[in-house]
């Protein structure tokens, strides 16, 4: 019986996580729920699910919650603000923790978690861009485990020898190629991607996730991120990265090898097979999702992805290469410009341009060596992409 703490319960990885979990209660235990403020969605979680503990990081929230289960004669415990989490997922009778925090919000539980040992099942891929070697030398020093949720990082890993223990820098490895959708506006001029709205950028026609990720995806971003994230997660140099895009999503990505072999990992569309394959890794358990049928599929197509109209790739790219504090200072600004996006401050094609003049008006730094270094890097970009917003053309 693995015993499961949840960052995030309440968002798409969170609610697709107790979707698998639900069909195994021979195999998990849900000891805590975590999220941020939604606690109507928490309290139906605990009514289902029945954690020892249930936390939200905004306190008055968690008051309310903490009222309904009191009302429900429920056996759950409720705790409050952001500490709450991080003391839960480091939590002693906890296994494992499914780290589904959307954005930088989700670095401190993470780090938590990587102190206390825990197998990490890692969605939130921003706390390795931000602290890639401050999360890693964690995850060493405390003996954790972490295993990829991410589509793409998940495939690569089911694709390297030994389930991703052939070694840091993967022997024998000559190019991991993570395949991208393209998202919403793969065939969008660039001046129509200038007029797109939230709800536009959101719609993405083959993955249902949060909207940051959503917006990600259409800038492209997103597969900035991961680049960054396999980067860390698999020790091979930037130049050994590649993009495709892959409409159809089936294909999540592939392992090139030296004698010219490529091995690839596909599925359907849905996260809950990476999640089922975390799991139960190294064993395998049903999923809910649908087998794969190839002849009703008929094609899959590939292309290369176009840098000029998906600027945020060239500057995550950027940010790799020149390492340091880049990525994080790039994670902070495309946070902060992605919200405003969303709160239509400003347009589309804005993110790019507010995280560039960001990256490039803070310059080269070293990467924060401490937790408290990296979060004072993050500030300063959230104020320096502030700033910019005020810039923008309307
Ligand atoms: P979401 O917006 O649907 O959910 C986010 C969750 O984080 C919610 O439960 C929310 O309560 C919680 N949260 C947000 N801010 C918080 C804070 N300050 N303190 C505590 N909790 C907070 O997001 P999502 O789509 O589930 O994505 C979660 C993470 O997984 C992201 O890092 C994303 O990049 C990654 N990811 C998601 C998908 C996907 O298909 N959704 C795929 C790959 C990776
Ligand atoms: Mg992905």
């Amino acid at each position: 019986m693995q015993t499961l703490m949840i960052l995030g319960a309440t968002g798409s990885i969170g609610r697709s996580t107790l979707d698998v979990v639900a069909r195994h209660p021979d195999r998990y235990r849900v000891f805590a729920l975590g999220a941020q403020r939604r606690d109507d969605e928490l309290y139906e979680q605990c009514l289902r699910y029945a954690p020892r503990y249930a936390a939200l990081a905004d306190e008055p929230a968690a008051r309310r919650l903490a009222e309904r289960i009191a009302d429900a004669g429920l056996d759950t415990e409720v705790l409050g603000g952001p500490s709450a989490l991080a003391a839960l997922a480091a939590h002693e009778e906890v296994d494992t923790v499914m780290a589904a925090i959307v954005g930088a919000a989700g670095l401190a539980p993470t780090i938590a978690a990587a102190r206390a040992g825990k197998r990490i099942l890692l969605a939130n891929k921003e706390s390795l861009v931000m602290a890639g070697e401050v999360f890693l030398r964690a995850c060493r020093e405390g003996e954790a485990t972490v295993l990829p949720i991410d589509s793409e990082h998940n495939a690569v890993f089911q694709c390297l020898p030994s389930n991703g223990r052939g070694g840091r820098g993967c022997p024998g490895v000559r190019r991991i190629v993570l395949t991208a959708s393209g998202g919403p506006f793969r065939g969008a001029t660039y001046e129509q991607m200038g007029d797109a709205t939230p709800e536009q950028a959101c719609a993405h026609p083959k993955w249902s996730m949060g909207r940051k990720i959503s917006v990600d995806s259409a800038t492209m971003m997103n597969k900035g991120l991961e680049l960054i994230e396999a980067f860390h997660l698999f020790g091979v140099a930037g130049s050994q990265l590649d993009v495709l895009v892959h409409p159809q999503s089936i294909v999540h990505s592939l392992v090139e090898y030296e004698d010219g072999s490529v091995l690839a990992q596909m599925g359907n569309p849905d996260m809950r097979t990476p999640i089922a394959q975390a799991l139960a890794h190294p064993e395998r358990i049903d999923s809910g999702v649908a087998p794969l049928d190839l002849v009703s599929i008929g094609q899959l197509e590939f292309e290369a992805p176009d840098a000029q109209r998906f600027p945020c790739l060239r500057l995550a790219r950027e940010a790799l290469a020149a390492g340091g504090a880049a990525p994080c200072i790039l994670n902070a600004a495309n946070e902060i410009a992605v919200s405003a996006f969303l709160e239509r401050t400003i347009r589309f094609t804005d993110i790019a341009a507010v995280t560039e003049a960001v990256l490039n008006s803070i310059g080269a730094r070293p990467a924060g060596a401490t937790i408290e270094e990296v979060f004072a890097i993050d500030a300063e970009a959230r104020s320096a992409a502030h700033d910019r917003l005020g810039r923008c053309p309307a």
